[in-house]
């Protein structure tokens, strides 16, 4: 099953991805995600990304393509995945549509998440990130154990440089001039499903996971 989740920043994807992925056996694959890692490593990809990163700009779309058609690539991905923050832009989804069609994997549903733009600012702004292994908390939604502290691995807790509350509102901006079109792009494939992605996690995990339920297998 090929699978993106679609929907503003802070709307919930990394969190049901991490369930969605769990229960079919498919990996995660986050863009954001490998960029971080990047630029935790101090790799070339992480230097090129960075600046646009702390910005809340969107990395150029020929870094970020041919970063996805090599994850893709990797044997883990042979049989679906779930794409959460890519695609971004138009040209990046044409790029994967080409991509897919070249190994006629096409892809099977777009999940898009519906929350209003209040609820992701809040959520953005009391996200708090595992500086070990990724792990995301809430300062109210979903705190951690102990304050500061991963319960996953017990690593260093933080608030991301873009989620400051300047960056979010530019990021929320990028999104709606970028990344909104491509609604449009999915709706005229017949790709694109709602989900409802305001209240409980386990709540809108049921929701994404019954849909997806549709397609699998
Ligand atoms: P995205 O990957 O779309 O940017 P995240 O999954 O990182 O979003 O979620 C953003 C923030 O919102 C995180 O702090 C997360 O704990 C919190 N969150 C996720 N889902 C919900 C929900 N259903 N209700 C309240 N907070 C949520
Ligand atoms: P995210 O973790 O998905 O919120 O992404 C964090 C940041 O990484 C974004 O604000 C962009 O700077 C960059 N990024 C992640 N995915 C993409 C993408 N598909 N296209 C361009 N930039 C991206």
């Amino acid at each position: 099953m090929r699978v993106i989740l679609l929907g503003p920043p802070g709307a919930g994807k990394g969190t049901q991805a991490v369930r969605i992925a769990e229960a079919f056996g498919l990996p995660h694959i986050s863009t954001g995600d490998i960029f971080r890692e990047n630029v935790r490593g101090g790799t070339d990809l992480g230097t090129r990304a960075k600046s646009y990163m702390d910005a809340g700009e969107l990395v150029p779309d020929e870094i970020v393509v041919g970063m996805v058609g090599d994850r893709l690539a990797e044997a883990d991905a042979a049989e679906g995945f779930i794409l959460d923050g890519f695609p971004r832009t138009v040209p990046q989804a044409q790029a994967l549509e080409d991509l897919l069609v070249d190994r006629d994997a096409p892809l099977d549903v777009v999940l898009r998440f519906i929350v209003d733009h209040d609820e992701v600012v809040a959520r953005l702004t009391g996200r708090r990130t595992c500086t070990g292994c990724g792990a995301v908390f809430h300062l109210e939604h979903a705190p951690p154990a102990t304050e500061g502290v991963c319960d996953s691995c017990g690593g260093e807790l933080i608030q991301r440089d873009d989620d400051t509350e300047d960056v979010v509102l530019n990021r929320l901006e990028v999104y709606r001039k970028q990344t909104e079109p491509l609604e449009h792009f999915y709706w005229e494939r017949g790709l694109l499903r709602d989900v409802e992605a305001v209240g409980e996690v386990d709540g809108v995990a049921e929701r994404a996971l019954a849909v997806l339920r549709d397609y699998a297998g």
